[in-house]
């Protein structure tokens, strides 16, 4: 068996395509564009290049969008009053903070005072808390990707068994939560779990967000099942790969992402959705308060 390449960037091109129509619908109708704020603490290269990415991404589908930049001093105080700022300001659907921070500021701080209606990056407690509900407003982005990529590629999770390899905040943890809502039996691994294989052997979709290349091997896969790779590494060669042996697993899975072109483009794509949707919201609450006057 030779897999199906599941192509991240043909999915979330077509979502950009359904984000860009609702943007102009929102123009036409409520005669407002959304917006999106995002806070930019210090000078990491690489927060830098993720935060260009969104901006250009924003552009493409009609997002308006502003960055705050802070030099690495700033105190927690600034952050949090730009933050209530932000919060309060009409023009504004989404307001992400690009992490990591500084640690002379409390991620926790600036997460929880992100209004929830605004929290794009569904890092806020009552956003983690809404998917074990079942009813988060926001779900994160890089989970809820992977979860799009499921639906575009017609995957059904009812009864499935699922394993999640990575137990992270923002990505494995919210990963298995989303997968129990869909009814799948989801079991979740991380650094300590005992022979890993045995969990891996028995799922019939594998989700591996651990950060560490060649950790799945083709005979830890069970032949026709859906592997999606959400790890980033890069080799000391320069190559960036996955967490799975990609030429070994594509000999024995039904489908697989690649790394790159397979969960990350849809990363940003949903930074891009749940702020439409925000402002979809927004909108409509207004056109609601105006019909109760
Ligand atoms: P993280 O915070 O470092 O978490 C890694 C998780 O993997 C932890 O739960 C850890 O277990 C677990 N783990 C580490 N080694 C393991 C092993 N040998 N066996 C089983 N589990 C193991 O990383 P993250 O932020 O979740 O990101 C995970 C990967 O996804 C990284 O490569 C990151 O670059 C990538 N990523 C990609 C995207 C995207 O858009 N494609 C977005 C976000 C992240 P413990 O909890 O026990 O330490």
């Amino acid at each position: 068996m030779t897999a199906k390449l599941i192509d991240g960037n043909a999915i979330a091109r077509k979502v950009r395509e359904e984000i860009r129509v609702r943007v102009e619908v929102l123009k036409q109708k409520h005669g407002v564009a959304p917006g999106l704020a995002v806070i930019l603490i210090g000078e990491d290269p690489a927060s830098k290049v993720y935060v260009r990415n969104k901006i250009r991404a924003c552009a493409e589908v009609g997002i308006e969008s502003q960055v705050v930049r802070f030099p690495t001093t700033v105190s927690e105080q600034e952050v949090l009053d730009c933050i209530e700022r932000l919060n309060k300001d009409a023009a504004i659907n989404g307001i992400l903070v690009q992490l990591p921070i500084p640690p002379t500021i409390s991620i926790r701080a600036v997460l929880e005072t992100i209004s929830v209606d605004k929290d794009v990056d569904g890092f806020h407690l009552y956003n983690v808390g809404g998917l074990i509900a079942g009813d988060s407003v926001f779900p994160p982005c890089t989970p809820y990707g992977v979860q799009k990529i499921l639906e575009y590629e017609g995957i059904p999770l009812e009864g499935r068994n699922v394993t999640v390899v990575g137990a992270s905040n923002i990505v494995g943890k919210p990963m298995a939560l989303m997968l129990m809502q869909s009814e799948a039996t989801v079991a979740i691994c991380h650094a300590k779990t005992r022979d890993l294989a045995q969990y891996t052997i028995l799922a019939d979709i594998l989700v591996v967000a651990a950060g560490k290349p060649n950790l799945i091997l083709p005979q830890m896969v069970r032949t026709g099942a859906v592997v999606i790779d959400v790890g980033i590494n890069r080799l000391p060669d320069g190559r960036l790969v996955g967490d799975v042996d990609f030429e070994g697993v594509r000999q024995k899975a039904s489908h697989i992402t690649p790394v790159p072109g397979g969960v990350g483009p849809m990363t940003v794509t949903m930074l891009l959705y749940n702020t439409v949707a925000s402002a979809e919201r927004e909108a409509n609450h207004a056109a609601a308060g105006q019909i109760a006057r």
